[in-house]
């Protein structure tokens, strides 16, 4: 039997269950990511120690010219495109020997060190040969989880020759790159450009007949809210105008649409070029997640607009917990891509909004002013 189920269909069955769906049909704004844009960019084939060795000559000062021309070109490549993906390849004798690269980027201190240096890294990050990560997701996993060069580029006690280790090994090189962070890699985004789009991205909702926002975002203007009487704005999303717009107007009618929306533009995950979230540790693949469950569980689609109470009232029937969406219903982290935001650990503010239903049609709406300590959006 084919249980598929048709946009009319649908709607249809929309309207049995008593809701107002107003409109269907994905179109995207200039903010907005639109949909089903191929990504052809190609894969970076690197080394697991190269990454280690850019971090290192950032830490020994190197800024875009590292001194080693492969070196270089990775961090160039990881600063023109963030999302350029990496692949992990390496030299090994095993069933995963289908990916090996060659020994043409060996470094002189002899195949075996270089085949145990670039398996201790990979065994450290929690990945194998071949992996593919978007270029800022693989730095800040280095970062998060090689803190020091001790024990992988050279060791405590010398053996015999073939295990001197690399010469920069007690340098502190890396652990100075380390020190200083993934902004030392690949710088975040302008201040001042993050600026402007939230003054325009900030008037866009002001200005608005309908909102569009992506379906989890929903429960991220909820946990933002935590049942608070009075709300501030902050520098780095529009998750308060977003919920003043629906205080001050229930029946505004919202869109639900993929990837960034109305909320992202000044968040310094946002790429205005590429229009998409290039939060690190692959948040955007979590956050499609759980956009795709808070749909299923609403039963409805990309495309489809509701007006806010309706929507809302229906999130906090249908929605009883962070944790269902944000905690992937068990709370168990698998895999670094697949972490838990804190707001799901600790639901009280969600659970908050939810006895509130956020404050529609509460007395006085949200201000502007006066609270301070507003949660980011970007706690994931
Ligand atoms: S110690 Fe040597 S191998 Fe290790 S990161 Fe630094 S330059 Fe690279
Ligand atoms: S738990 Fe985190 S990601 Fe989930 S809705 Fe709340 S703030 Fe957003
Ligand atoms: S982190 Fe959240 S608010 Fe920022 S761009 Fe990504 S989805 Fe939008």
């Amino acid at each position: 039997m084919n249980h598929r189920i048709s946009r009319r269909t649908f709607t249809g069955a929309a309207a049995a269950l008593g809701l107002p769906v107003l409109h269907e049909g994905p179109v995207a704004s200039a903010t907005e990511s639109g949909a089903g844009l191929p990504d052809a960019c190609a894969a970076l084939s690197v080394r697991p120690y190269q990454l280690m060795c850019v971090i290192c000559r950032v830490g020994a000062g190197g800024t875009d010219d590292l001194g080693d021309p492969r070196l270089t070109a990775i961090l160039a490549a990881a600063r023109q495109d963030p999302k350029r993906p990496l692949s992990l390849r390496c030299n090994v004798d095993t069933v995963y020997r289908y990916q090996n690269p060659g020994r043409a980027e060996d470094t002189d201190e002899g195949e075996l060190f270089n085949a145990k240096r670039d398996l201790d890294i990979l065994q450290k990050l929690g990945l194998v040969p071949g992996d593919t990560r978007p270029a800022i997701d693989l730095f800040e996993r280095v970062l998060a989880q090689i803190p020091q060069a001790r024990g992988i580029c050279g060791y405590a006690t010398l053996t015999s020759d073939t295990w001197r280790g690399c010469p920069q090994a007690a340098s502190g090189n890396y652990e100075q790159g380390h020190a200083l962070g993934i902004n030392a890699l690949i710088p975040p985004r302008d201040a001042a450009e993050k600026a402007r789009f939230k003054q325009t991205s900030v008037a866009a909702i002001d200005q608005a007949a309908a909102l569009r926002i992506r379906p989890h975002h929903l429960l991220c203007m909820s946990c933002f809210h935590g049942g608070r009487d009075t709300l501030a704005p902050i520098d780095e999303d529009n998750l308060c105008e977003a919920i003043e717009a629906v205080q001050q107007q229930p029946e505004i009618p919202i869109t639900l649409i993929a990837g960034v929306c109305m909320i992202c533009p000044p968040c310094g995950k946002y790429d205005p070029v590429s229009k998409l979230c290039v939060g690190g540790r692959s948040m955007a693949l979590r956050d499609q997640k759980k956009d795709l469950d808070v749909l299923q569980k609403l039963g409805l689609k990309y495309g489809d607009t509701l007006p806010a109470r309706e929507l809302f009232r229906l999130l906090y029937e249908r929605i009883a917990s962070t944790r269902e969406i944000c905690g992937y219903g068990d709370g168990v982290t698998r895999a670094p891509e697949w972490s838990i935001c804190g707001s799901a650990e600790q639901d009280a503010p969600y659970q908050q909004a939810r006895a509130m239903q956020l404050g529609i049609d509460a007395e006085p709406a949200a201000h502007r002013s006066g609270a301070a300590g507003s949660e980011d959006a970007d706690p994931r």
